[in-house]
């Protein structure tokens, strides 16, 4: 890709993250999640590549597993893609399974294998060994994916932190999560610009605290009466913060792009 036009495009992605509530690297990195699994979904499901790399991660995490179930719903009457996936997962685990069952009734039923003096393995030892094929390998290729991309969008927030009309649009935003806040320190090239990250996000964290300062107060039976204000949603805000920006699955938007899709 063109690098200038990577970096519009990227600068695009955040200025229009930025617009939405919750953090837009948080934002930018569940819709790249999304992206994979829909790919995977129309195009890439015969890939042996992609196919390797769902069986080192034996499937999806939690998330994204049910995140593509619901995605395979919304685009198919017939699901056929994912129960592909699926039948090879399974018929690995199966593999798996009775190879570590054969090795125990080896182990049970010769005791003396091995020789008279060779010390003989140990069967928990061995059968933990085999169990662990069962546990992933490699990473999420959803997860992989959202963190790949968020750490690129990390990285060119901090080119444009120190540009006065990038920071006006940051300041109205709900600004950056914790970790999304560290990742972009992280990719900082300089400390100027950390220091213009850090004075935008204490401006977005000095209003958040005073929100739920307020908030707490008016919980008080003496101030309940008051009328509310944006404190009553500042806890959401904070839980943005402290642990990210919820995933939104739109299943509607999925829907109204299935006209696109040809069907297989
Ligand atoms: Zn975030
Ligand atoms: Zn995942």
């Amino acid at each position: 890709m063109d690098n200038s036009y990577q970096r519009d495009l990227i600068y695009a992605n955040i200025r229009d993250a930025l617009k939405v509530p919750g953090c837009p690297i948080c934002h930018i990195g569940a819709s790249a999640a999304t992206r994979y699994l829909r790919f995977l979904l129309h195009e890439n499901v015969n890939s042996v590549t992609t196919r390797i790399k769902i069986h080192k991660a034996w499937g999806f995490c939690n998330e994204h597993a049910w995140e593509l179930k619901q995605m395979e719903e919304d685009f198919y009457k017939d699901p056929l893609g994912y129960p592909i996936i699926l039948e090879g997962l399974i018929n690995s685990a199966i593999r798996v399974s009775n190879e570590l069952k054969e090795q125990l009734l080896k182990d049970t039923s010769s005791p003396n294998e091995g020789g008279l003096f060779r010390k003989k393995k140990d069967p928990l030892k061995q059968s933990k060994e085999i169990a662990s094929k069962l546990k992933p390998s490699g990473p999420c290729p959803a997860c992989k994916s959202r963190e790949d991309t968020s750490n690129t969008h990390s990285l060119f927030l901090m080119k444009y932190i120190s540009k006065e009309e990038f920071r006006e649009i940051f300041s109205k935003s709900e600004g950056l999560c914790l970790k999304h806040f560290t990742s972009c320190i992280e990719n900082a090239e300089n400390p100027e610009d950390i220091i213009s990250l850090i004075d935008s996000q204490l401006a977005i964290w000095g209003n958040l605290s005073g929100e739920l300062a307020e908030h707490i107060r008016k919980m008080d039976y003496r101030f309940s009466k008051e009328p509310k204000g944006p404190e009553q949603d500042a806890w959401i805000k904070a839980i943005k913060v402290i642990s990210g920006t919820q995933k939104d699955i739109k299943p509607k938007r999925l829907k109204k792009q299935k006209e696109d899709v040809p069907k297989n």
